[in-house]
């Protein structure tokens, strides 16, 4: 699996998000981060009911291939699966591995 990539949650929020559209036409506003990647992978709108889930259960992450459309029970699955999985260690080495290298880029990015 790709390694996340993560964004910066705002304080007051769950999910990082984007601010999208113009000022001028009235057409800006913010949205979730994930759900408009998503969105965009899927080329039509999150379906009424559905949520932007992810795989890596990393709400901070945005790649495009760790979000699927699900219900909101898939996510209460979604995070037992995950949470028991992150015990046995590897999942969280790979973890500390990729938060590593997202640092790096952040400060590669400020230069
Ligand atoms: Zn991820």
């Amino acid at each position: 699996m790709k390694p996340c990539i993560l964004r910066t949650i705002n304080k007051g929020s769950k999910y990082p998000s984007f601010t999208i559209g113009s000022r001028k036409d009235g057409s800006r506003k913010r949205v979730s981060a994930h759900r408009y990647i998503l969105e965009k992978k899927l080329g039509r709108a999150i379906l009424p009911g559905m949520q932007a889930l992810h795989k890596c259960n990393n709400r901070a992450c945005i790649e495009e291939d760790h979000l699927y459309e699900g219900s909101p029970l898939d996510n209460v699955h979604d995070s037992i699966r995950v949470g028991s999985h992150m015990t046995f260690g590897r999942t969280t080495q790979d973890r500390k591995k990729s938060d590593r290298t997202g640092n790096q880029n952040r400060s590669l990015s400020k230069q």
